[in-house]
């Protein structure tokens, strides 16, 4: 048996790349100024350094800059995409969402509800799938959003973003989609999901924690909402609070690394789990979750009945 250890817990968190870490560093201590300090040079080299990273960030996702608002992570994103979305609305409404959605997305429905809010919350198949008809069938002359994740954190299914975009789309229904664990991941493009909101974090893409950022539409039809956090205006008044220039510098790398091989190391990553997967499902008494085919290239979710730590893990060997 090996004494190495193995990570295999990437959908929780992954490691900051090394470059990433080195980027960050001179924004601590050397470059510390404040960005909403416009009257001097400690203010303009943080503010450079911002919305240099706000342009990297938003070209993985294809949007504009401008679209960017930084938050402390997905969390804060769908919180703020939620709750912000339903109070631009003014009146309460007819929300959609997945029974699989992260808690963070069921705690907003719910809090939503206690507003007054009536919130579906659909089934998901035995792949994790959820059902269009299911959803057109949900749909009420109140309807005002639909949030759906792109890709699920425990079986990595992916769910049909795209049709459901497009549904929204058509019924002029605002879609929110928790991206998290797909940006970085697979090619993405705001306009093609039809997004109007879309969160991610950086810490799924070896950027650093406690920092993310959500999209919000401003080309038609743009998208409104109202801050949850309170305070200076800054991000366009959508989230005040003094701008963590290192994390958002270090997020921009981990954009930028990102987006520069997203395919390749898609494929790299989708080999060696289907290798893991082939070991591992040669044990009776093993199966897999989530979607066979549409599903993140780097999930592997396994179901092991009776089945030894031990004996699995000389089965899995050494992957690489
Ligand atoms: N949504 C999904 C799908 C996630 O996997 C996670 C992290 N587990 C979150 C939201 C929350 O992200 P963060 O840790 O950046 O708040």
């Amino acid at each position: 048996m090996s004494d190495r250890f193995i990570y295999l817990d990437h959908h929780a968190t992954t490691p900051a790349d090394q470059r990433v870490v080195e980027a960050m560093m001179p924004y601590f201590a050397q470059h510390f100024g404040n960005p909403a300090s416009l009257a001097h040079r400690y203010g303009w080299i943080a503010k450079e350094a911002v919305e240099s990273a706000r342009r990297k960030v938003a070209s993985l996702i294809g949007a504009r800059p401008a679209e960017i608002v930084f938050t402390s992570g997905a969390t804060e994103s769908n919180n703020l995409a939620l709750q912000g979305a339903a109070d631009a609305f003014g009146t309460p409404g007819h929300i959609i969402t997945t029974a699989v959605e992260h808690a963070c997305v069921l705690g907003a429905c719910r809090s939503l509800e206690r507003r007054g809010w009536s919130v579906t919350v659909l089934p998901v198949d035995r792949f994790g799938m959820i059902d269009l008809p299911a959803v057109l069938e949900a749909l009420r002359p109140d309807t005002r959003i639909i949030s759906v994740m792109t890709a699920n954190n425990e079986v990595g299914t992916l769910q049909p973003v795209e049709e459901i975009g497009r549904l929204c789309e058509e019924r002029g229904i605002l879609f929110h989609t928790d991206a998290t664990q797909s940006v970085g991941r697979l090619a993405l493009h705001v306009d093609a999901v039809r997004a109007g909101l879309l969160s991610f974090s950086a810490h799924k893409m070896y950027g650093p924690k406690g920092i993310g950022a959500l999209y919000v539409r401003s080309h038609r039809p743009r998208v409104g909402i109202e801050p949850m956090m309170h305070g200076a205006g800054h991000e366009h008044g959508l989230r005040s609070g003094t701008l963590n220039v290192p994390a958002i510098v270090g997020f921009g790398v981990a954009a930028e690394l990102a987006g520069t091989d997203l395919l390749p190391e898609a494929e790299r990553l989708a080999e060696l789990r289907n290798e893991l997967q082939r070991r591992l499902t040669a044990l009776e008494g093993t199966s897999v979750n989530g979607h066979p085919v549409r599903r993140l290239p780097n999930n592997l979710s396994i179901t092991v009945d009776g089945v030894s730590a031990e004996r699995i893990i000389t089965a899995m060997g050494t992957v690489a």
